[in-house]
């Protein structure tokens, strides 16, 4: 390990890495970069190297840890032995347990669980390589490894430290800063501006910790400029308006191809509704004409009708009869579980 500098700020307000005091590292993130994972992202932010991987939602065993009304999310940070200069053990450690603890729960206001009763959504967070500000990089990806795996989000989540080096408060520590300075202060939070993860290593008085906290918020905002890029640029578009365009033209589609064969009669029904699409009382009607129709065979109810209907209501009570997410069989057939996924006995023993 590299001794302490002397001065960590020099006369130029310029930090040992050149950066200016309230300027976060080079972030750089590739999603969708596993393909067996449901989601999954690549972060590199300065020289950390993170790499994210979601599963899920899928039926949680064994089933005595499901929760009746909601998901659970599971979160496990790890660091690579080879991702220090000294070999890390493998293998949880208090540190590793209580960053996955409250990793996890930086993610409770956004993830949107009551959507999957019964199940569960693992978050897997692995340190490459490791260089000052880990649990951070390990939540930004996380947040965009979630997208990617199609959680519903209220909204995304961005994490970044602050420090005090040379009496000054600094955002993004680098290494020596978070070995050497005063204070580590690693922070997340929603867009909204709800704080949802707030540690501090060292001492900062209130002012300084006030002070600290809108320091982040900034970083934040750095940070979820650069997740919504990655997003626009996997996604193509956030854009409302494209989206509205790209649905009308989906339903379109849908409703002059579909089910022509099977039943004419409906097919009609349906093209009355494209062109009187205006008309929210004609397709009331419509809607009960199709119920009144519809014998099981041509048209379900949930083609007809918007698909953007609460999956609460579509999962309804007993989840347990339901499968979860595509791919994902009843209790007892692990042969369609994402490879990675341990069976009921392996969890149970690596829970314990
Ligand atoms: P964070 O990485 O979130 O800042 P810490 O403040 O605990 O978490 O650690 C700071 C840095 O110290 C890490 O990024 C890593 O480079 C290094 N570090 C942490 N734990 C170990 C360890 N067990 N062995 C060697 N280096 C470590």
């Amino acid at each position: 390990m590299s001794d302490k500098p002397e001065k960590f700020i020099d006369e130029n307000g310029l930090r040992l890495d050149g950066r200016r005091v309230d300027e976060i590292r080079p972030m750089t993130v590739e999603m969708g970069v596993l393909s067996r994972a449901d989601g999954s992202c690549y972060l590199e932010w300065g020289n950390n190297k993170v790499l994210a991987a979601v599963y899920g939602p899928r039926e949680l065993h064994p089933r005595r840890l499901q929760r009746p009304s909601e998901a659970l999310v599971r979160y496990r940070y790890n660091m690579a032995a080879f991702s220090v200069e000294d070999r890390i053990r493998p293998g949880p450690s208090r540190r590793s347990t209580e960053i996955s603890k409250v990793s996890g729960e930086a993610f409770e206001p956004v993830v949107m669980k009551q959507f999957y009763p019964g199940a569960v959504i693992d978050v897997f967070a692995e340190v490459l390589q490791a260089d000052a500000g880990t649990r951070t990089a390990a939540i930004n990806a996380a947040t965009l490894a979630l997208v990617d795996a199609g959680i519903p989000m209220k909204g995304l989540v961005a994490s970044c430290a602050v420090g005090k080096v040379d009496g000054q408060l600094v955002l993004d520590l680098n290494k020596p800063e978070d070995n050497y300075g005063d204070a580590d202060l690693p922070i997340a939070m929603t867009e909204d501006g709800e704080i949802t993860l707030l540690q501090m290593d060292g001492n900062l008085t209130a002012d300084e910790i006030a002070k600290g906290i809108e320091m982040a918020r900034k970083g934040c905002e750095q940070i979820f400029a650069i997740q919504k890029e990655a997003l626009l640029s996997k996604f193509g578009t956030t854009d409302e308006e494209e989206l509205l365009k790209e649905a009308e033209l989906q339903a379109e589609v849908a409703t002059s191809e579909d089910e022509t064969e099977d039943v004419e009669v409906v097919s009609e029904v349906v093209s009355e509704v494209a062109l009187e699409d205006e008309d929210d009382e004609l397709k009331d009607e419509v809607d009960e004409d199709l119920e009144l129709q519809d014998e099981g065979e041509a048209f379900t109810d949930d083609e007809v009708e918007d698909t953007s209907d609460e999956a609460e209501d579509l999962f309804g009570e007993d989840v347990s009869e339901f499968e979860i997410n595509e791919g994902t069989e009843s209790e007892g057939d692990s042969s369609s579980e994402p490879e990675g996924a341990e069976s009921d006995e392996d969890e149970g023993e690596k829970n314990e």
